[in-house]
């Protein structure tokens, strides 16, 4: 579509000057192709970014082929005006004059360069945005973020627990909850992945909101996330598993004019001394099945 605008406004361009040529008695061969080489340049110019802005394109263009015109204009006639008073003056300025009229085949053939250049600008530009979008693919899935819901991914998680475990003596008490959706695969089944993956956005936008600046969410795999609390009672960790299971259970998340109703379950552990990464996840994870066992939709805790 940018490609498509920037074709037709030289197409304008073009039907304008060639409307001026014919408007004129003389034109000389020089101001035509002056004016060529300024209309490249103006091509040539314009910024790879800019282009991506199809409205700040098109007005960088038009404001600077007013711009052109207006030059263009002036300098005919001042060159008719010398022409006028060459012709008068002698008989072989005449002549030399009437040389030079324009050869609309060259012209055309001018505006087909700047035609193509334009072309291979977008075209450029367009590749510099795909190549860009490439890259951030490439960062996503090398980084440490999920690529969905924006949360630490578990390559993420298990540095992180690497370093917390192999210190040994962490200052402050430390929790990890897991967390589970409810019957996920049914609400997948009879809504839809897009509705699948819409939730798991949402409850990640729940967790950020809720949990404090310290703590550390991760999306553990499928529909499964790990919280990271730092220094907070076993009492309190239990608090905030239950406030973060009301906000899921009583939200409003519409879709295709549809409320869906989701439920979680989750299962809080603290950090042992003896802990490794494994001990400390297969903890929570135990937690977290006692839950799903009790009926889903609860708080299990193994915090001795
Ligand atoms: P339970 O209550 O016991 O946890 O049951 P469940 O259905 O939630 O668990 P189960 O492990 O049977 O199914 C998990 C489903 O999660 C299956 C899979 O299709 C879905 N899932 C995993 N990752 C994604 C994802 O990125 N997007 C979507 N939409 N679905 C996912
Ligand atoms: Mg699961
Ligand atoms: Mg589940």
């Amino acid at each position: 579509m940018q490609k498509n605008d920037l074709k037709a406004l030289v197409e304008q361009i073009y039907e304008n000057l060639l409307e001026r040529i014919d408007a004129e008695k003389e034109a000389s061969k020089a101001q035509v192709i002056g004016y060529l080489k300024d209309a490249i340049d103006i091509v040539t110019n314009i910024n790879d970014k800019d282009l991506d802005t199809l409205e700040h394109a098109k007005e960088s263009f038009k404001n600077s082929y007013k711009e052109i015109a207006k030059e263009s204009l002036n300098s005919y006639k001042t060159t008719n005006e010398k022409f006028g008073e060459l012709t008068k003056l002698n008989k072989d300025t005449v002549e030399k004059c009437n040389e030079q009229h324009i050869d609309l085949n060259a012209l055309s053939e001018k505006f087909h360069d700047i035609h193509t250049h334009m072309s291979d600008e977008v075209n450029k530009a367009n590749k510099v945005i795909s190549d860009l979008h490439q890259k951030v693919k490439i960062l996503e899935e090398t980084s440490n973020l999920d690529p969905l819901t924006k949360v630490f991914n578990r390559r993420a998680l298990s540095s992180y627990l690497s370093e917390v475990c192999s210190n040994k003596s962490v200052p402050y008490t430390l929790h990890v909850m897991m967390i589970d959706i409810d019957n996920f695969k049914t609400i997948n089944d009879k809504y839809g992945h897009v509705a699948g993956d819409k939730i798991l956005i949402f409850i990640s936008n729940i967790l950020r909101k809720t949990l404090r600046d310290g703590d550390k969410i991760f999306r553990y795999g499928g529909e499964e996330f790990t919280i990271v609390i730092n220094r907070n009672s076993n009492e309190q960790c239990e608090i905030i598993a239950n406030r973060l299971l009301h906000l899921i259970s009583s939200n409003n998340l519409i879709y295709m004019g549809e409320r869906i109703s989701v439920t979680a379950s989750i299962g809080v552990t603290k950090l042992k001394e003896s802990d490794t990464p494994d001990s400390l996840l297969s903890r929570a994870d135990k937690a977290l099945y006692n839950s799903k066992k009790s009926g889903k939709n609860m708080v299990s805790k193994d915090c001795d």
